[in-house]
């Protein structure tokens, strides 16, 4: 774990900061408490103010008072993020910068197709902003509900469409952001060509709140499809789930939007967590597959003619496709509840790892038997976003055990099935962290398993740009 380094902020400086942003723009004591709350329940985060700017030349000013004292700010969003980046764990001397009240779409240009938004939009209210002039944005994911475009982008979040889409990265054109200085970088404008030197808006993405602040950004929207197929398809293991991929891609090209795998534990799980769910299979199977296609019109026949194909080859045990807009929810429902059941359920390792898709049959049957290896009575749910290649390991105690018994009775087990799994990735060409980011909860990993160019030249642009090491001091480097 790394040891965050928080100056103290003083008095005055604390009190300067109140007096900026106003009565409604800051709070602490109890009402920072949910400022503090880790989505898995795992770390407890600190911190002296939760500040809450309005503005774009408020966060710049806020930033200036820290540069000059030294005063660290750990950036929040939506507060969604699963490695502990936007909370301070062993420091009280943070002050939390969370961006919620900046949360305007400030533009959408339909010519442009693009829409400037503030960093505090929570993902879904995109979502439907975006609808509302009949076209979509299409980064997408568990907690659109809570998280914000700049907590995605600081994170270039992935979610269940970049085999069709790309990662935050790749649906943003612009940036609006303020650097560790306190200087407005004021770059939202919507050009796709664009060389002029450093693209910096992709230092920014990706940084994790260590090299800036965003406050806005244009985002590429798309058209809607007229049509979209979605099915659930039960398979015999992760090899024939690629082996159906082989085969829809020829029948539907790029149309694949979603490629989920679910194994047969998760899917008892989540039903068994949400009473109102149902498997719609009728008997259980090692292993399933959620995909949904969107296309022109005839993509569904298309779709139906491909499970077809692929039922006649065996490759398919059974398959259910949603006739309506609520069967389609009833299956996404059993996929966006399976990491609350994981925690329901006492998860006490969860993985984001990604291989080539190459490897990801070799990389799921290696951990697996690694992890039991570990301790042959553990649970394993493996799931995720088998398309990109990244699958998340899920790992429980026995069953009738509590999570608390076990770790109690097998210290660093955590860490140990943590570097199973990062070590297997390693060997099979992969990246410890495939869309969830670095944060606090990975910088050892990140020192132990990339190499000596990339650990340097981000510590030389951290310093760069952050010499008094200001910005979400202890995540990336330590
Ligand atoms: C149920 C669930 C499902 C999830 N599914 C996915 C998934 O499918 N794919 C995926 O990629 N992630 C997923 N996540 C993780 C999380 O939702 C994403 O990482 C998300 O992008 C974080 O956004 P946030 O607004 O909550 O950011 P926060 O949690 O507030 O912050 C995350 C990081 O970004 C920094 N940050 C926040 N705002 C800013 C800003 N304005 N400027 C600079 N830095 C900033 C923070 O300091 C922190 O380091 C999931 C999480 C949950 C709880």
């Amino acid at each position: 774990m790394s040891v965050s380094q928080f100056n103290p902020p003083d008095a005055r400086l604390l009190d300067d900061i109140r007096d900026l942003v106003g009565a409604d723009g800051w709070l602490d004591g109890e009402d920072a408490q949910r400022y503090f709350d880790d989505p898995r329940g795992r770390f407890e985060g600190r911190g002296c103010l939760i500040v809450l700017p309005n503005s774009t030349e408020q966060v710049a000013a806020i930033v200036r008072i820290c540069n000059a004292a030294k005063v660290g700010i750990v950036p929040y969003s939506g507060g969604t993020g699963v490695v502990a980046g936007q909370l301070s764990i062993d420091s009280d001397n943070a002050i939390i910068m969370s961006l919620e009240r900046m949360n305007k779409v400030r533009q959408i240009s339909l010519d442009d197709s693009v829409i400037v938004a503030e960093a505090g939009c929570i993902l879904e209210n995109i979502h439907s902003a975006a609808q509302e002039h009949g076209l979509m944005f299409p980064l997408n994911m568990a907690s659109k509900g809570s998280c914000c475009i700049g907590g995605n982008l600081a994170t270039n979040a992935g979610g269940i469409q970049v085999l069709r889409y790309g990662n935050a990265r790749e649906l943003c054109l612009g940036i609006e952001a303020v650097l560790p200085c306190g200087t407005i970088l004021s770059e939202l404008s919507p050009l796709h060509k664009n060389n002029t030197g450093y693209d910096l808006r992709h230092l920014l993405i990706g940084s994790e709140g260590t090299l800036g602040i965003i406050t806005a950004a244009s985002l590429i929207l798309k058209p809607v499809d007229p049509e979209t197929g979605t099915a659930l398809l039960a398979v015999k293991s992760p090899a024939h789930a690629l082996m159906v991929y082989r085969e829809i891609r020829r029948h539907l090209g790029d149309s694949i939007s979603a490629l989920e795998l679910m194994s047969g534990l998760g899917l008892d799980l989540v039903v068994g967590k949400f009473p109102s769910l149902r498997s719609p299979f009728e008997q259980s199977h090692d292993w399933a597959l959620l995909l949904e296609a969107t296309g022109p019109l005839g993509l569904g026949d298309r779709l139906e003619s491909a499970l077809t194909d692929c039922l006649e080859k065996k490759l398919v045990l059974d398959a259910v496709i949603a006739q309506s807009q609520s069967q389609r929810d009833s299956l996404w429902e059993l996929r966006e509840n399976t990491p609350a059941a994981n925690r329901m359920a006492g998860a006490f390792c969860n993985s984001d790892t990604s291989v080539p898709i190459s490897k990801v049959d070799a990389f799921i049957t290696d951990t697996i038997a690694a992890i039991s290896r570990i301790h042959p009575d553990v649970q394993i749910n493996s799931y995720g976003h088998i398309g990109d290649g990244n699958i998340h390991h899920n790992v429980f105690p026995p069953a009738g055990v509590t999570k608390a018994e076990f770790l109690a009775s097998n210290p660093g087990i955590i860490d140990t099935v943590r570097m199973a799994i990062n070590d297997i990735t390693r060997r099979h060409g992969g990246s410890i962290s495939a869309e969830h980011g670095i944060g606090r909860l990975k910088t050892r990993d990140l020192e132990t398993f990339a190499g000596k160019a990339r650990r340097e030249t981000i510590r030389r642009i951290k310093f760069a740009l952050d010499p008094n090491n200001i910005m979400n001091p202890g995540v990336l480097t330590n």
